[in-house]
C-alpha cells in the first residue's frame, strides 16, 4: 500500500552511508569518481542510474526529486537552482519557434516577462486567457499550440481554474498541461491527479517555508520530463546539494506547517470579512469566494495567502502596510513570519494598469502570505494597523 503523504515526506529519505546515520547527510562534491575506465563509460553511456557530476544530478537532488515525484504523484522530474529556472526549464525544453501557447493571464510576474519580452525572439507565441473563463480558452487554441500554461490559485488575486477541465482540454488538443503548484503545494493540491503533463514548484515558498533557500522542480509524466532533463543538463541551472539538503528536509514538516497556515489564514480571512473598511477578503476556503465550490472540489485545504481590498484605495493600503508593527513589509510569500505586500506597485509594477486590472489587482489590495505565529498575534497586529489606517485621512 502507498504510505500517506506526511509518511512519504518524512521516509523519503536516501539510503544510508557506511556511518549508518539517521538524518541525510549533505554531498558537497561536483563530481563522483570511478574504480574504472570501464564503469566510467558505462555511467555516460546511461546504461544503468549513475552519479557523475553534480550539473546532471547528485544524492541530495535525487532524494528531493524523488520525494516531490511521490507527493505530487510524478513519475520523474529534476530539481533547478529557483522556481524561474523550473518555469523557464519547462517552456524552454518543450517549445520552438514557431509554437504557441495559451496561458493564464494570472501567471507569476517573471513567467509573464519569459512569455512577453523573451519568447518572441525565438518565435514563440502566446495568448492570454482569462482564468475565470476557461470554457472560453478553446476558442484561442491554434494549430501550433503545444502548451497550457498556468497557476491555480493565481497570485495575489486568488483566482482559481479547473485543472479537470484544463486537462481535458488538453488531451482533447493533445498539448502539455503545464501547472505552476507553488500556492497551493502537493499537500493541498495534486494537478497530476486531474491530468497535467507538467507540474513546476518555486521550492522557495511553502516548501521551505522558512525564507532560507531558492529551489525549484520540475516533476511530470516520464517522456515529459526527458527533455526537460536534456535542457537542464546541457544549460545549468542545477540547484545546490545544500540547498536540496535543506529543502528535503523541510518538507518533512510540510504537511503539518501547512495545514496551520491554512488554519491561520482561515480565521484572519473571516476576521477580515467583517471589517467593515475592507471592500472584501479573498480566500478560497471562505463562502465568499466566486469559486468557492471548485476551491472545495481541487483542494484539500484553502492555502496560507489571502488578498484584502481596502476601500480607500491607495492611501488607505500603503497607511495599512506603514502601521503593521509584527508582520513583515517584503516581496516573498509562503514563510513562518506573516508577510504583507502591495502588488500594485512592487510585485506587479511592471505590469499596465490595464494589465493590473484585468487580473482583479486594484490599487487598495494588500496580499497577506499568513505565517506560524500564534493567529493570535498576527490577528492583533493585522487589526490595530487597520485601526490606525482607518482614522490617519
Ligand atoms: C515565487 C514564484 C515563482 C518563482 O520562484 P523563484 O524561486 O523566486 O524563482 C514562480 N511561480 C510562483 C507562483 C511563485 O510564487
Amino acid at each position: 500500500m502507498d504510505q500517506h503523504f506526511e509518511t512519504q515526506a518524512i521516509r523519503g529519505q536516501m539510503e544510508r552511508t557506511g556511518y549508518g546515520e539517521h538524518s541525510a547527510p549533505v554531498f558537497l562534491s561536483s563530481s563522483f569518481a570511478f574504480e574504472t575506465a570501464e564503469e566510467m563509460a558505462a555511467a555516460f553511456s546511461g546504461e544503468a542510474p549513475a552519479l557523475i557530476y553534480s550539473r546532471y544530478n547528485n544524492p541530495n537532488t535525487d532524494e528531493l526529486v524523488a520525494k516531490v515525484c511521490a507527493l505530487e504523484g510524478a513519475e520523474d522530474g529534476i530539481a533547478t537552482a529557483s522556481g524561474m529556472a523550473a518555469v523557464f526549464a519547462a517552456m524552454a525544453a518543450h517549445l520552438r519557434s514557431g509554437d504557441h501557447v495559451i496561458a493564464s493571464r494570472a501567471v507569476f510576474g517573471s513567467t509573464h516577462q519569459i512569455l512577453t519580452q523573451l519568447f518572441p525572439r525565438w518565435g514563440i507565441a502566446h495568448t492570454y486567457v482569462d482564468p475565470l473563463d476557461i470554457d472560453q480558452w478553446e476558442a484561442y487554441i491554434q494549430p501550433n499550440t503545444r502548451m497550457i500554461v498556468m497557476e491555480t490559485p493565481s497570485n495575489p488575486g486568488l483566482a482559481l481554474i479547473d485543472l479537470e477541465k484544463a486537462s481535458l482540454l488538453a488531451q482533447k488538443y493533445g498539448l502539455i498541461l503545464n501547472v505552476d503548484n507553488c500556492f497551493a503545494t502537493p499537500f493541498l493540491q495534486k494537478p497530476m491527479d486531474w491530468g497535467a503533463g507538467l507540474v513546476v514548484h518555486s521550492g522557495t515558498k511553502w516548501m521551505d517555508g522558512q525564507g532560507r533557500v531558492l529551489a525549484g522542480l520540475v516533476v511530470g509524466h516520464k517522456s515529459l520530463i526527458e527533455p526537460v532533463r536534456f535542457f537542464a543538463r546541457h544549460t545549468g541551472p542545477a540547484l545546490s546539494p545544500f540547498n536540496a539538503w535543506v529543502l528535503s528536509k523541510s518538507l518533512e514538516t510540510l504537511a503539518i506547517r501547512m495545514e496551520r497556515h491554512c488554519a491561520n489564514a482561515f480565521e484572519l480571512a473571516n476576521r477580515l470579512e467583517a471589517v467593515p473598511d475592507v471592500d472584501f477578503c479573498r480566500y478560497p476556503f471562505l463562502p465568499s469566494h466566486p469559486q468557492y465550490e471548485l476551491a472545495k472540489k481541487q483542494m484539500r485545504l484553502g492555502g496560507g495567502i489571502l488578498a484584502l481590498q481596502l476601500a480607500g484605495g491607495l492611501p488607505h493600503a500603503v497607511r495599512f502596510i506603514n502601521a503593521l508593527e509584527m508582520c513583515t513589509r517584503s516581496a516573498n510569500l509562503g514563510d513562518s513570519r506573516t508577510i504583507v505586500t502591495h502588488p500594485a506597485s512592487t510585485t506587479h509594477s511592471k505590469l499596465s494598469e490595464a494589465e493590473r486590472n484585468a487580473v482583479g489587482i486594484s490599487p487598495g489590495l494588500v496580499r497577506i502570505s499568513v505565517g506560524l505565529e500564534h493567529v493570535e498575534d498576527t490577528w492583533a497586529d493585522v487589526a490595530q494597523a487597520l485601526e490606525k489606517a482607518r482614522h490617519s485621512h
